[in-house]
């Protein structure tokens, strides 16, 4: 990276299909290849049942931090390169078994809404499964909505299951 810089960028993984944890390893590493993307903290992997969609294979669930010089629209398109990569098929049913899902959970305090990215990520106060790896490596950052950390939005959605 040309500069010490710049934003600090959220994702939310996941993959049930194939190789899962391999799926997800050889995402992050072609995330961090171009070096327009540094990786600063990766959670433990979690296994977690699918919510939502078709009838399907258990997910593996991840998060991670990265440092990054690109614009959040930019980071969509490399997230999206990414999982056409891994084998992602776009045309079959939303919500339905994927190699790779790769998200934009929160980009600095960032709040944007266009047509083809929303950020906070919408479903992230909902998910478990987007919460837990979170909360591992970012429990004390301050959701721009809702003005509420990562834990704290955690342990209340845990209080509804
Ligand atoms: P989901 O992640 O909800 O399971 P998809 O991965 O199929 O569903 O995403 C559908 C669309 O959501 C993508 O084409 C993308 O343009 C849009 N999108 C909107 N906001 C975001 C975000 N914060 N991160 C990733 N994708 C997003
Ligand atoms: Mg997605």
């Amino acid at each position: 990276m040309k500069r010490e810089c710049c934003h600090k960028a959220y994702i939310g993984i996941g993959s049930n299909l194939g190789r899962r944890k391999l799926n997800i390893q050889t995402a992050l590493s072609l995330l961090t290849r171009e070096n327009t993307v540094k990786l600063l903290k990766t959670s433990s992997f979690y296994e977690t049942k699918p919510v939502g969609g078709p009838k399907q294979p258990g997910f593996l669930n991840a998060a991670a931090i990265v440092r990054t010089e690109l614009s959040p629209k930019q980071l969509l398109s490399l997230l999206k390169d990414i999982e056409k990569r891994l084998g992602r098929n776009f045309n079959s049913v939303r919500w339905g078994p994927r190699p790779i899902d790769l998200d934009i959970l929160f980009y600095d305090k960032r709040v944007m809404r266009t047509k083809d990215l929303t950020v906070p990520h919408p479903q992230v106060t909902e998910r478990l499964f987007v919460l837990r790896p979170l909360a591992q490596i970012a429990p004390r950052y301050k959701h721009p909505n809702f003005k509420k950390t990562v834990k704290k939005l955690l342990d209340e959605l845990k209080l509804r299951f």
